[in-house]
This record gives C-alpha cells, sequence and structure tokens, in this order.
C-alpha cells in the first residue's frame, strides 16, 4: 500500500491471494489493509490538503503532472495491458484498449484544468464585482470495482489530482495490481508525498471506514446498487459529498427498419464484450416483432462461434468471470429464469471443453419468451447473458425500455432518423446510443438516471465533481449601512 508518500505493508500483517481466474493460479499475494491503514491514509491526505502546496499552486502545474502520468501510462502500456488481464481474464487486446482510454483520460482532464477558470457576473448591487471561482473539494475517497479495474481509478484520479484535491484510493481487494503500479506511476510523475494514498482491502473494513470518517470530504463509489445504499448511508455521517457509479440493466432496442447484419454484429458486442461484466452491457434485448424470430437465429448462429479461453491467446474472443462467486451469482441468475419459464435459445451453462474446466467460464446465453416482469430481465446478472423481448409499437418499445430500475445506458437500433430521436427523448438514462452500443469517451459525462447513481463521471461535470464553488463578492463602496441606527 502507499500511504503517506511510503510503501507499507498493512497493520495488522495480513495477506491476500490475487487469483489468475482463467486458471486459478496465484499471481501475486498483496498487503491486505483494515481501517487502520485507511485512517492513517485519511489522516495523511488531510494534512497533505492542509500543509502542502497542491491545491493551491497554479492549476497549469498540477496539469503538467497529470500529463506526466500519462505519458507514464502510456510507456508501460504493455505492462499494464498483461496485469489487467491477468487479474481480470480479459483479453490482452481489450485491456491495451484500456490502456489507451485510460491514458487519454488523465491527458484529458491535464489539458482542461487550466482552461476552466471561475466567471464574473453582472452584480445587481452598485459598486460591487461578483465572481464565481472553483476550489478542490479536499479530501476524496474513492472506491473502484473489478470489472474495469484502472479504467474506473482512472475517471477518478485524474479529474480529482487536476481540481487539486488529496485522496485516498480503495481498488476492489480482488483486482488491485494495475492500481498498485499506476500509483508507482504517479509517484514516478511527481505527485507530492501524501496526495495520493492507495490502501488495499475488503469493503466492509477499508471500504466502510473511508465512506464513514469523518475527515472526508468527498466519496466517489463505482460498484454494484447494494453497496451504493449503504456508502450513501455512511456517508450521511457528516455530509460528505457524494458521486455513485452504480450498475445497469440496460436495453437495446431493435426495429424491423434497421441494417439486420450490423444490429445482429452490435447486439453480440453490447452484451458478450468482457463476458458481460460491463455495466452499461445492453443485456436486454428488446426486438420488433416482426423480425423477432430471424434475429433470434442470426444472433443464435453466432454465438455458438464465439471463442472463449485464454485472454493471453489471440483467438480468445471471451474470457471468464471474474470469481468463482460470480459465476455462481451468474448461475443462480440463469437457473431462476428458467424456473420463470424462459427457453435458453443457446449457452445456460458451463462449456464442456476440458481446457476452460480451471477457469470461471460461463457460456453466452441468449434467452428468449423473456417478458418485463421476470427476475431475469429485471435484476443485473452481470454476465454473458441476454434475456429478448417483443414489441409491435414504438410506445411500448419504450415502455418496456425504461421499465427498470435502473437507467444507466439504451440503444435503439433503426433507420428512421425521427423515430430514434423521439425514442432516445424519452429514454431515462444517462447515456443512450443510435445504431451503436458502449461507447464511451472523456469529452462526454458518464452516470446513470434512478438507482444507476448520483452524479456524472468524465466530461466538464467529471471535473466539477471534485470542485467546490465559491462566490466572492466585493464591495468597492464600503459605508454604513445603518440599519440599526
Ligand atoms: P461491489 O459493490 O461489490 O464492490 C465495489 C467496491 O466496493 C469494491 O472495492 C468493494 O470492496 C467495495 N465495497 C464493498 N462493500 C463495501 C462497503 N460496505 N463499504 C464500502 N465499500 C465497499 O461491486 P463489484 O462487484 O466490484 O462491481 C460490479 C458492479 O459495479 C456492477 O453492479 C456494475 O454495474 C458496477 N459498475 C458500474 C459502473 C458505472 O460506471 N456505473 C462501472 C463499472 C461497474
Amino acid at each position: 500500500m502507499f500511504i503517506n508518500g511510503e510503501w507499507v505493508e498493512s497493520n495488522s500483517g495480513r495477506i491476500r491471494n490475487i487469483i489468475n481466474p482463467y486458471n486459478q493460479e496465484v499471481i501475486a499475494t498483496v498487503t491486505e489493509g483494515d481501517e487502520n491503514d485507511a485512517k492513517a491514509a485519511i489522516s495523511a491526505a488531510r494534512k497533505a490538503f492542509n500543509q502542502s502546496d497542491w491545491p493551491t499552486i497554479p492549476a497549469i502545474e498540477r496539469g503538467k503532472v497529470v500529463h506526466k502520468i500519462a505519458d507514464l501510462i502510456e510507456r508501460d502500456r504493455e505492462e499494464l495491458a498483461e496485469l489487467e488481464s491477468l487479474d481480470t481474464g480479459k483479453t490482452v487486446e481489450e485491456s491495451r484498449g484500456d490502456m489507451d482510454d485510460i491514458a487519454g483520460v488523465f491527458r484529458y482532464y491535464a489539458e482542461m484544468v487550466d482552461k476552466e477558470g471561475g466567471e464574473i457576473i453582472n452584480s445587481p448591487i452598485p459598486n460591487s464585482t461578483s465572481k464565481i471561482v472553483r476550489e478542490p473539494v479536499g479530501v476524496c475517497a474513492q472506491i473502484t470495482p473489478w470489472n474495469y479495474p484502472l479504467l474506473q481509478a482512472s475517471w477518478k484520479l485524474a479529474p480529482a489530482l487536476a481540481a487539486g484535491n488529496t485522496l485516498v484510493m480503495k481498488p476492489s481487494e480482488i483486482t488491485p495490481l494495475t492500481s498498485i503500479k499506476v500509483f508507482e506511476l504517479m509517484e514516478e510523475a511527481g505527485v507530492p508525498g501524501g496526495v495520493v494514498s492507495l490502501v488495499l482491502g475488503p469493503g466492509n473494513s477499508v471500504g466502510a471506514e473511508l465512506a464513514s470518517n469523518d475527515d472526508v470530504d468527498l466519496i466517489s463509489f463505482t460498484g454494484g446498487l447494494e453497496t451504493g445504499k449503504k456508502i450513501m448511508q455512511a456517508a450521511s455521517s457528516n455530509m460528505k459529498k457524494l458521486a455513485l457509479e452504480l450498475g445497469g440493466k440496460n436495453p437495446n432496442v431493435v426495429f424491423a427498419d434497421t441494417d439486420f447484419e450490423t444490429a445482429v454484429d452490435q447486439a453480440m458486442n453490447a452484451v458478450f464484450f468482457h463476458a458481460g461484466q460491463v455495466c452499461s452491457a445492453g443485456t436486454r434485448l428488446i426486438v420488433e416483432e416482426s423480425i423477432h424470430d430471424q434475429f433470434v437465429d442470426a444472433l443464435v448462429d453466432r454465438v455458438k462461434n464465439i471463442r472463449l479461453g485464454n485472454g493471453f491467446n489471440e483467438s480468445t474472443q471471451m474470457g471468464p468471470l471474474i470469481s468463482e462467486s460470480h459465476l455462481n451469482k451468474v448461475i443462480h441468475y440463469v437457473e431462476k429464469g428458467k424456473q420463470e419459464g424462459v427457453s435458453v435459445a443457446v449457452g445456460g451453462g458451463r462449456p464442456d471443453d476440458p481446457e476452460l474446466q480451471d477457469g470461471f467460464f460461463y457460456l453466452p446465453t441468449v434467452l428468449t419468451n423473456c417478458t418485463t416482469d421476470m427476475r431475469v430481465v429485471q435484476d443485473e446478472g452481470f454476465g454473458p447473458v441476454i434475456t429478448v423481448e417483443k414489441f409491435t409499437t414504438e410506445e411500448q418499445a419504450i415502455w418496456l425500455a425504461n421499465d427498470s430500475i435502473y437507467g444507466l445506458s439504451g440503444g435503439v437500433f433503426t433507420n428512421d432518423i425521427a423515430k430514434a430521436e423521439r425514442c432516445v427523448a424519452k429514454m431515462r438514462m444517462g447515456t443512450v446510443w443510435i445504431n451503436d452500443v458502449n461507447l464511451y469517451f472523456p469529452q462526454a459525462p458518464w452516470g446513470g438516471y434512478k438507482q444507476s447513481g448520483i452524479g456524472r463521471e468524465l466530461g466538464k461535470t467529471g471535473l466539477e465533481e471534485y470542485q467546490e464553488t465559491k462566490h466572492i463578492y466585493r464591495n468597492l463602496k464600503p459605508e454604513p449601512l445603518n440599519w440599526f441606527k
């Protein structure tokens, strides 16, 4: 762990083995922190915020350091990508793409921070000036999940640092490796000691301390809905600012007038990329009745050919799930669907291939005869499983798309652009794609409506999450008010 500018072991001396989900081999042993380590890191961040010049140096100077972090990520791209794939099972090709996106996020905020000034407003009071300035929030706690370990970390680290905060990060206890490496890179880039700390360990000790500690000014969390609720409750102890990026159960609406082959291909990408362990995965496929059967047949033909395997083999298209407990969750979720009356068009279990038996693999699965009241349609399974529903009218399609407690993302496939615009105007989600899926980039805000979260990462709003807004009023002609004469 990296606390107060030093690499340290946990107070308790506890350790954790990190497992490769492809074959269950131990790939690393890391120290395992607890509440006391989290407290030490928070104290260091508080001291750095109050006493170091990081929050107050010209933004352009912080931008240079953040640029340097991007340079180092680009330099070590291959090592980082391999670590990420060892830790998560995703293909190395995908991890390389992640690393490019991550460097891009650091560059985006490095560039933005010195262009972002405050503003002068027209004061309604004679002989006065009124200006708005943005300041860092203070000590930020950041908790990340296992599905995109370093990508999710970068969406938090880059804007928090650029805005002049100090921070403590806790990665998922099962995927800490690239976070450890990036803290080394931040040290090398010249981030001053104490400004950034990394505490490893479980959510119910380290994470809970970060959420409840009164010396933390902001908590930014990416993960599941139930954990998000706990964090929101804990954060109320001192009314710390809250940014929550939670789950999704995302619709992908396909109209009959779409480009058929493209829509089939994209529907697969929407849900089988990274074995469906993507918050914005388009797991609810909603298809116009007139092409439903043909669409399912085409999908099933393609899904049968998805190549499962080791993410380090170039031919692999889909890796394993992250852990045994997550695999069991996905199995349970599909079994529940079977009890509810769905038909398994393809998949629906573990692969027979002897080479895949040591990994946490689940077959890419298409479930048909699904209706919106089923748990399998409503719950976030977070695996390579797609449910297919039918619609006949545009209104019904929109109603089905919105019938979820979540509102993270959604897709619409049609060649009728007016229809697409009518649909997206009514879809209650933070991101909606027309004729595409799963796209994100640093310039566009990311986050959820409804129970998919609070606040936005990325884009200008991603920086604003890490800033307080201050109004400074100056009286140019001070004189007694004489109210209390
Ligand atoms: P999770 O909620 O189980 O864990 C996320 C993090 O929270 C981990 O670091 C964990 O240790 C920590 N944690 C657990 N209990 C805690 C507690 N009581 N207090 C504080 N921290 C605690 O989620 P996960 O299984 O790691 O990730 C998958 C979830 O993340 C999915 O629901 C997915 O949709 C969501 N996700 C959302 C986005 C987004 O942008 N909206 C992106 C990626 C993942």
